[in-house]
């Protein structure tokens, strides 16, 4: 249930409205937008009498959530929920691009590649530590020395790094990293997403490959759930029938569904979507033309030499090529440019 408050309602008689709702043994989430204020209630709101609440003072109106997804629903939080991560703004209208290797894999790779995608605009650097790998014999990632690696690169460049966690013990490694990847294979690993529902740094939540829309809003509810608000929704692609000329198949619709239903930002991941280097630029294309905020994108200095998922990883050759496009397109829908 939500109470949509009339403007100009003062912060005391805010303040006692959210405190009779404590009194029912309910949760809040008062989300103050710049054109309403609306008291969102979480629990079991059987009890609260709809039509007397209506009928005070301060509020505009009462309506019934029926999704089962609360904090991150767009009804308790009309405005759009901006990721902030040092000076990159996510959800804000820009288009961030994160790009960088699948695997860190060496000093010279991660700063070689972190320098030419910052060249060529990219907001972010990725890269996997830890990674989760199929088979238990391929690589596995450089893990502890990764993230030592990684850093040195944000050193080098001042770009922000992302970087999967995959098991909660290894959070107090993760102190440095500035948006803390959930992949698909873990995107319902409840117990992980309560870990990082603790801490208050971005989670970048990827879609698991059969998980339904629901399903990646219930995993984001999780981690807000812990008081954890700063959560970015990354489509990569879902299993489907046929799989002969791509990984997975991009579920497009997705930015504009989430965007009705959540205002959390959503953004494209068009490499493991695909699997295939030629693919993942007209996917950016398509995927900044409806609306995404924004990609993550995999680039690697030699992709005939990567340890892992060089198949789809761009040169930076082709990444800057890519980025270039991008602006275009981003200019001919009318939003700001990276
Ligand atoms: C990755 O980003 O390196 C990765 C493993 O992605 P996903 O979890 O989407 O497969
Ligand atoms: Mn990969």
């Amino acid at each position: 249930m939500i109470a949509v408050l009339k403007p100009g309602t003062d912060k005391e008689q805010i303040d006692n409205l959210i405190e009779w709702f404590h009194s029912y043994g309910l949760r809040t989430n008062l989300s103050e937008g710049e054109f309403s204020t609306v008291i969102g209630l979480i629990g079991d709101v059987s009890r609260v009498d709809a039509d007397l609440l209506e009928s005070l003072e301060i509020v505009e109106s009462v309506m019934r959530i029926s999704e089962p997804f609360k904090k991150a629903n767009r009804k308790f939080h009309p405005d759009a929920t901006v990721v902030e991560v040092g000076d990159v703004r996510i959800g804000d209208g820009s288009f961030p691009i994160i790009a960088g290797p699948c695997s860190v894999e060496s000093r010279e790779q991660i700063v070689s590649v972190a320098r030419s995608v910052k060249a060529a605009g990219a907001s972010m650097l990725r890269g996997g530590a830890f990674k989760p790998r199929t088979s238990p014999y391929d690589f596995q990632g450089m893990k502890a020395e990764g993230l030592e690696l990684l850093l040195e690169a944000k050193k080098e460049t001042g770009l922000p790094i992302v970087t999967e966690l995959m098991n909660a013990e290894h959070i107090p490694l993760f102190a440095d990293v500035d948006v803390i990847q959930i992949g698909a294979r873990n995107f319902q690993n409840f117990e992980l997403l309560k870990e990082i529902g603790e801490l208050r740094k971005p989670i970048l939540l990827k879609r698991g490959i059969s998980g339904t829309l629901k399903e990646l809003l219930m995993s984001a509810e999780y981690i807000m759930a812990g008081g954890n608000d700063q959560v970015i929704l990354c489509e990569r692609g879902i299993r489907s029938y046929d799989s002969d000329y791509t990984r997975n198949v991009l579920d497009l619709s997705a930015v504009p569904v989430l965007r009705r239903l959540t205002h959390l930002p959503i953004i494209i991941d068009p490499s493991h979507a695909t699997g295939h280097s030629y693919l993942v630029e007209p996917m950016s294309l398509a995927a900044a033309a409806c609306g995404a905020d924004g990609l993550i994108v995999e680039v690697h200095n030699d992709p005939q030499r990567a340890k892992c998922d060089g198949a789809q990883s761009l040169t930076p050759e082709q990444f800057a090529a890519m980025a270039d496009k991008l602006r275009r397109v981003r200019e001919a829908v009318g939003g700001p440019v990276v």
